[in-house]
């Protein structure tokens, strides 16, 4: 006990990216409301810190979603889905939109349930969040790259939250089986893409997406990426243009127009050229079996190509984490972020993530140092 009280609490955070960060900010929160100050909190990062926050949402911040039932918005996790059910409980998007509030980012909904700050600004979600970091005394920032576990010795606590770009190694080195990283949320690379309109966005009945240079690209292939991150390449997708029912309609009131022009009525005219191709008949002549084939484009996937907001799947396996992210193989260690094997689609869920689970384990951490401190601690 006496031991304890002349040794401050060590703690290191690794990783100062919005996960990294909320957690120190939590943790330190914490402590402050139970007036407790013997610790020191180390924040490690091999970059600047909140580098990574400044591309979400095209700068403008993406914070979460706004989706009200928990049921509704874990469905939206590929990966994970079981494991936030317990964190969005504890600390959901609404809780993150009143932090966020009590440090000064005001926030907005936009029409599709996406949460914006106000301030239209991921620098701006940076700057309060490095001036909320900025009023504690005992935190220190540390520019270092940590390679493993044996870089960390003489901490106490050790938060983990890397992200998951060149951290396979890192989470060996703590005995934690990772998950092979593989691509999400990416535009992709397709089979035969110059024949389809360069720039033409489309809006299909499954969503919106665009043709690129080499392929396909927009929140519909995100998410079909996503959905696909562990296919092997290439592999065949299915897109519902429009409902066929609907040209057959069409078809009888106009049987004498030529079907292409039909085909225009509910996709842009450069692609319904390249679904009718070079038969374009009268719309009488066509058969209904034809008539249903141009309502579905069929493209075959060569690999992801690189823009997207990109996350990795695959991560820390959560099998190996307790429902507060706590490390099952190794004491006093924590991941959260998107280091562990959870994704989600565009939309505010990655970084909502990162929220929850840097809450959790901020309160799990606290609540181990408080309920063991000695009185002389207080
Ligand atoms: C272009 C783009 C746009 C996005 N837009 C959105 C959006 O609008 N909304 C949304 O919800 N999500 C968005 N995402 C996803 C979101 O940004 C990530 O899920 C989120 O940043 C993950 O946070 P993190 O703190 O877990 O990891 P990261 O943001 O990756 O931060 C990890 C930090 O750890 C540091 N680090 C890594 N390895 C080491 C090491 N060995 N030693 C020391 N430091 C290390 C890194 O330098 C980094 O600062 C976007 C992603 C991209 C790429």
């Amino acid at each position: 006990m006496e031991q304890f009280c002349q040794n401050k609490i060590k703690i290191a955070i690794v990783g100062a990216g919005p996960c990294g960060v909320y957690c120190a900010i939590n943790i330190l929160n914490l402590f402050e409301q139970n007036n407790f100050q013997n610790y020191r909190l180390d924040l490690i990062d091999k970059g600047q810190i909140l580098r990574t926050i400044l591309p979400t949402g095209n700068g403008r911040c993406n914070i979460t979603n706004a989706i009200e039932d928990v049921r509704d918005f874990v469905k939206n996790y590929p990966r994970g889905e079981k494991f936030l059910y317990s964190l969005f409980f504890r600390h959901s998007n609404f809780d993150s939109i009143e932090f966020f509030k009590s440090i000064g980012v005001d926030t907005c909904i936009e029409d599709d349930n996406r949460v914006f700050p106000v301030a239209q600004s991921s620098k701006y979600v940076k700057d309060k969040l490095l001036n909320k970091l900025r009023t504690f005394k005992n935190i220190r920032f540390i520019n270092k790259k940590i390679n493993s576990q044996s870089d960390l010795l003489g901490y106490d606590k050790i938060i983990i939250s890397c992200g998951s770009r060149g951290t396979k190694e890192l989470i060996k080195s703590f005995s934690h089986t990772c998950i092979d990283f593989k691509k999400a949320l990416c535009a992709l690379k397709i089979e035969n893409a110059s024949k389809y309109p360069k720039g033409v966005s489309v809006k299909s009945l499954d969503g919106d997406f665009i043709f690129t240079n080499d392929g396909v690209s927009g929140p519909l292939i995100f998410k079909i990426s996503s959905v696909n991150a562990y296919k092997e390449f290439p592999y065949e997708i299915n897109i519902r243009l429009f409902e066929p029912d609907n040209l057959i309609e069409l078809s009888k009131k106009f049987p004498k127009k030529s079907i292409v022009n039909l085909v225009c009525e509910f996709i842009p005219k450069s692609l319904a050229m390249v679904q009718v191709g070079t038969e374009n008949k009268k719309a009488a002549e066509v058969s209904k079996e034809k008539m249903i084939s141009y309502s579905k484009l069929r493209l075959k996937v060569l690999s992801c190509a690189i823009d997207g907001e990109i996350v990795n799947a695959g991560g820390v396996d959560l099998d190996e984490l307790d429902k507060n992210c706590k490390s099952k193989i190794i004491d006093n260690l924590w991941f959260c972020g998107e280091i562990m094997n959870i994704d989600g689609f565009c939309g505010g869920f990655n970084l909502q993530n990162c929220w929850s689970g840097a809450y959790v384990v901020a309160n799990d951490i606290v609540s181990s140092i408080i309920n063991k401190k000695c009185l002389e601690c207080k």
